[in-house]
């Protein structure tokens, strides 16, 4: 996936989140960690750019609140303190680069549910590279990319990695 295919990637599934929750009206995304935060901010710029209206955005870390690792999370948002996010009765969209086992997912929902009730959580990712161990499934999907257990998906953000590029490599 180059710039180009991650681009339109990303305008289908703002245009997608438009459309299934009828506007952004009471929806706020939520970055996971890293790579999420900047999908989260990209698909910001095009709800703004589609429907002329700002989309919140939370941030969360999810790295120590894992099952498999040792260790209660810490909710982490860059904007405000976590407790000044307020979640309850909102429709939250989850964002991460790549869908895996699931159980970051599970995690990031988990520390969500700590913080209030939201209405809903949908989950959008990049890139969902199969292999679910936990029954959870995306509502917004980049690209379906099947890979072995061997090998990752490396995913490339201008903000970070200076290009926009997503490749699968042999471990
Ligand atoms: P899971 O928790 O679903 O097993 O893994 C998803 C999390 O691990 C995501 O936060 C994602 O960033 C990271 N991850 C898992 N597999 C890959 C991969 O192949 N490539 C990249 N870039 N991240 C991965
Ligand atoms: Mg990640």
């Amino acid at each position: 996936m180059d710039e180009t295919g991650m681009r339109r990637a990303l305008t289908r599934i703002a245009h997608e989140i438009l459309e299934k929750n009828k506007g952004f009206e009471n929806c706020m995304l939520i970055g996971v960690r890293t790579r999420g935060i900047y999908l989260a901010k990209r698909i910001a710029e095009h709800i703004l750019e589609i429907e002329n209206v700002p989309a919140p955005i939370g941030e969360i870390d999810v790295t120590k609140y894992r099952d498999d690792r040792s260790g209660r999370q810490e909710l982490v948002s860059n904007e405000e303190p976590p407790a000044a996010i307020d979640i309850h009765k909102k429709k939250l969209i989850l964002f991460d680069d790549v869908l895996y086992t699931g159980r970051t997912v599970r995690a990031a929902m988990d520390a969500l549910m700590d913080l209030g009730r939201p209405q809903m959580i949908q989950l959008a990712v990049l890139v969902d590279r199969g292999h679910r161990e936990l029954p959870i499934r995306p509502d917004y999907v980049g690209k379906n990319i099947p890979t072995s257990r061997l090998e990752t998906i490396d995913v490339l953000l201008h903000e970070v990695d200076g290009i926009d590029q997503v490749v699968i490599t042999q471990q």
